[in-house]
Parts: C-alpha cells; structure tokens; sequence
C-alpha cells in the first residue's frame, strides 16, 4: 500500500480490507487469541483502572484519514487491554463465572464473517433452522418437554421480558392495540430475591415499578409460596389484576431454588402465566445429580436458560423456551409489507418472537459448544464446579470467624467475616475491606451482596480454567485479608 502526498497515512483502495491483509492480520490475533487463553491469569484479574482513565488515553475524534492495522492492533494491546476485567481469568469469581471456550469463540468467529440477519427464514435458513435444532437439543439435555420450543435471544433480561410480554397478551389480549388505559392495574409476583430484570421487564412493559410485587422469601432465601397466595388474593380483593409470576431456579444473590411445584400450583389455581427464570442455574438440570432441583418447572408456561452463564458459550446468548409459541407470536407478530415472504406459515421468522427485528447468528457457537464437549463433558464440567463449591464451603463451615449465609446448591458460595459476639455494623465493614483487600492483589475478584440488610461474599464458579489450587488462593487470602480486622481474627 502507498502513502498520501503527505506521507503519513497509507492510501487504501476503495472497498473493503484486501484479502491478504485480512489473513496477514487474522493470523495475527487468531494467534493472539490462542496466546491469550493459554494463561489469562498473566493479567491482573480487576483492571487496575480508575473510572475516565481509558478515555483520556484515547483521541477525542475519529481519524480522517484510514490506519495501518498494525497501529491499531497495537493501540488494541497498548491502550485497551489495561482497561479489560478479565473474565477469563480462572479466579474471576464475580457475579456469575463464565467462560467463552474455544468451540463457542470459533462458532463466535464465523457467525461474524456469515454477519448474516436471521430475521426472516430466507435472510438466513440456516440461521433460523440451527436456532430451532439446537433449542429442541438443549431442551431435551435438560429434561424438558417436547411441547416447550426455544428461541434465541441476546440476554436473560430480553429473554424475561419477552416472556412477560407473552403474559400480558394471555390476560390483557387487548392491551397490545390499545394500550394499558382503561384497564385494571396488573400485577407480576416473584421473590424478593428475583433479579432486577423483572423489574426492567414490569416497567418496560408499562406496569411500572409497581408492577411487579416482590414476595418474600423464607430463610433459605426461597419464595415462600404462602406469601404469594395472600399477595395475589389481597390484590384481587384490591380490583388488581394479577398477571404472572416468575420463580428463579438460581437466584442472583445465593442461587437459592424456588419450590417450583408449589408455585406452579398457585399459577394453576389462579390461572397466572408461570415463568420460571434459570438463567443462570438452568444448565445444571443436565446433570442427573441435579435434576431434582428442577422437578416442576416443566408445568412453567416460559422458561429463561442462559448458555453465555454457565454453559460455556460466549456472550451473548440465552434460550427463552415457551409451551406455547403462538402467545409469544402474537405479543409480537407485526409484518411490514416489505419483510413478508412467501415462506410465511411454512417456515419460522425469527422476528416474530421478540422485539427486536435483526438477530445474530448466536446458534453456531452453542452449536459448536454441544457438539464439541458433548452431553457428557457438559455435565463432568458442571459437576466439577459444583464440587468445587461444596469443598469451598466446607472450608467456610470449618472457620470459626466465618459463616455460610446460604446453602449450596450450585456452584456459588455466599459467606461472610463473622466473629462470634461482634456487631453487624462491624461486620459489614470489614467485610467490605476485606472484598476492597482481595480485588486489589489482582489475583482473585470477587463481589458481594445484600441479604436481610447485612453484606456478604460470594465465590462464583464457572470458569473452566479454575482449579482448585485457585480456589485455595482466594480463601487464603481472604483470610490474611481478615487479619487484624477483628479481635478474635487470624494474624491477631
Ligand atoms: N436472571 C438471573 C437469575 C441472573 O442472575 C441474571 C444475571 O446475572 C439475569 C437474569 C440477567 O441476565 P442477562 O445479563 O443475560 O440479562
């Protein structure tokens, strides 16, 4: 390539990046990639950043004239790459452990150069078909019904929404052409420790905040099915309308486990649409072991699974699965003349079953993911971060100053720095010193939560490069981190 009259900048032709340069420069970061994954944990885990600090290394307005890739790839590794949090660093414990893994960033790869638009059948056949095939395999690794059919969407939030569009259509049917004036207020139910989505979802769908009712949950941090039954009868007695209710297998804060064949039961009873949130424990009902966590959620008439948390497969992607496709359809289903087809009532347009009309190719890489572990490899990999918790936890219940604040019945440890006779002002304090201590070695990341008013850890696994000398790591230094804190604490 030659250079401009002032012999700074290279002149590129018109049209895209000559092949050449694109193999030149794909080895480049394909080789990059391969570089990357082998050791994540060469980086600090928390990007050691402050907030504003990577913006002002980066120029304010776009260049005029075109870049050598070089300069860019290396303003890539120079200026970005300190700013990255790395989620694939094997001690990255934060919020929900995850992991891209190889299969799914090659699918990830290649859905990026199709960069087809799976929003009608013939804008991407294949698009449409692998979504529907791999969905159908998924549900049955999972133990669900036939009658479920999944469709792809970006998040759990998207996901949840949608679900609860479909709710809406159920009982309001009207609403979807005249909008909520001049209807009874609607109501959703779910546990005060459902996840914020729901909210999203109540307000977006135009129920505001109001309409969701956060129902209290027991001391396991599990809806309380009792609470429910008089929420619901006092809002009926209130001219409310009830509308739906999601129960959460996998709870944010502690992945506690609604008692879904109870609340299915309330839903029967008052005819409520049931959406059951699995985003992020949902895989693990294909591990035999686990399954019985799961038993009745197949009476759900939605369920949200998230292959992007703990399923291996890179952001983004989560499975809405409902028991009836028509509902979702008709809360959706809005055909412009230039998009119908002939294929209509033939095959599936993807767009008829969310708000967004353009969708990526986001079954190739759980395609990819499936084929490559296989059923089996997913469940040894599952297993082996649920077993992985457990032995974290037992070091926990072993620690005299430190306490379990919920069970495990997945891969994540909620605990805290607890010293017997001490306040929970106190403990609150150090406990966030002691998050504030670990995160700033570089080593580990964790985060923490709120329950019933007092700040706890939490220990996520999910990532396949942990291991448990990681694990170790993390509780040893949480405990140096507790020294001195406390009167009766280690290194007193
Ligand atoms: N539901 C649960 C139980 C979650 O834990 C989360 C996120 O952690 C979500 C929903 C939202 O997921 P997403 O980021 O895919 O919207």
């Amino acid at each position: 390539m030659g250079l401009d009259e002032e012999g700074t900048a290279p002149v590129q032709p018109l049209g895209d990046m000559p092949n050449q340069e694109f193999r030149v420069n794909g080895e480049w970061v394909l080789d990059w990639i391969a570089r990357y994954l082998e050791d994540p944990d060469r980086y600090p885990v928390l990007a050691p950043v402050s907030p504003g600090e990577i913006r002002a290394r980066l120029p304010a307005e776009a260049p005029e004239k075109g870049e050598p890739m070089e300069t860019i790839l290396r303003d890539y590794e120079d200026l970005i790459l300190p700013g990255i949090t790395h989620w694939n660093h094997p001690a990255f414990f934060a919020y929900f452990s995850i992991t891209g893994s190889g299969p799914g960033i090659l699918g990830e790869m290649l859905a990026s150069a199709l960069n087809v638009n799976a929003m009608v059948w013939r804008s991407s056949p294949a698009g449409t078909e692998l979504e529907e095939v791999t969905a159908a395999w998924l549900r049955d690794l999972l133990g669900l019904p036939h009658s479920f059919e999944g469709v792809i969407n970006d998040t759990a939030s998207s996901s949840s929404l949608y679900a609860m569009a479909a709710a809406r259509e159920a009982k309001l049917p009207q609403a979807s052409a005249t909008g909520l004036s001049g209807f009874p207020r609607g109501r959703f139910y779910a546990s005060d420790q459902a996840h914020s989505s729901i909210d999203k979802a109540a307000i977006t769908l135009g129920f505001g905040r109001e309409g969701l009712k956060r129902v209290a949950s027991d001391e396991t941090f599990r809806l309380r099915p009792d609470a429910l039954r008089a929420a619901i009868e006092e809002d009926l007695e209130a001219g409310i309308q009830p509308l739906g209710i999601v129960a959460t297998l996998g709870t944010t804060s502690t992945t506690s486990v609604d008692p879904i064949q109870e609340v299915a039961s309330v839903a029967e009873e008052f005819r409520l649409w049931l959406h059951v949130d699995a985003a992020y424990g949902g895989p693990a009902a294909m591990v035999p072991e686990l399954r019985p966590l799961f038993s009745g959620w197949e009476r759900a008439d939605s369920i949200v699974v998230n292959p992007h948390k703990w399923l291996f497969t890179p952001i983004d992607c989560s499975v809405l699965y409902v028991r009836d496709p028509e509902q979702l359809k008709r809360a959706f289903s809005l055909t412009p003349d230039y998009l119908k087809t002939s294929e209509e009532g033939v095959a599936r347009n993807l767009m008829d079953y969310g708000q967004a009309l353009g969708r990526r190719f986001r079954a190739l890489k759980l395609w990819f993911v499936l084929r490559y572990f296989g059923a089996e490899g997913i469940r040894k990999r599952i297993l082996q971060h649920v077993e992985m918790a457990r032995e974290l936890a037992a070091w926990v219940d072993r620690e005299p100053d430190w306490e379990r604040v919920a069970p495990v019945p997945f891969s994540t440890v909620v605990f805290r720095f607890a010293p017997e006779g001490s306040a929970g002002e106190d403990q609150d304090r150090w406990n966030a010193a002691i998050m504030d201590r670990v995160n700033a070695t570089g080593e580990v990341f964790l985060s923490h939560t709120v329950l019933r008013g007092r700040l706890c850890l939490r220990i996520a696994l999910g990532n396949l490069k942990t291991r448990r000398a990681h694990l170790e790591k993390s509780w040893q230094l949480l405990r140096e981190a507790a020294g001195g804190l406390a009167p009766s604490a280690p290194g007193d």
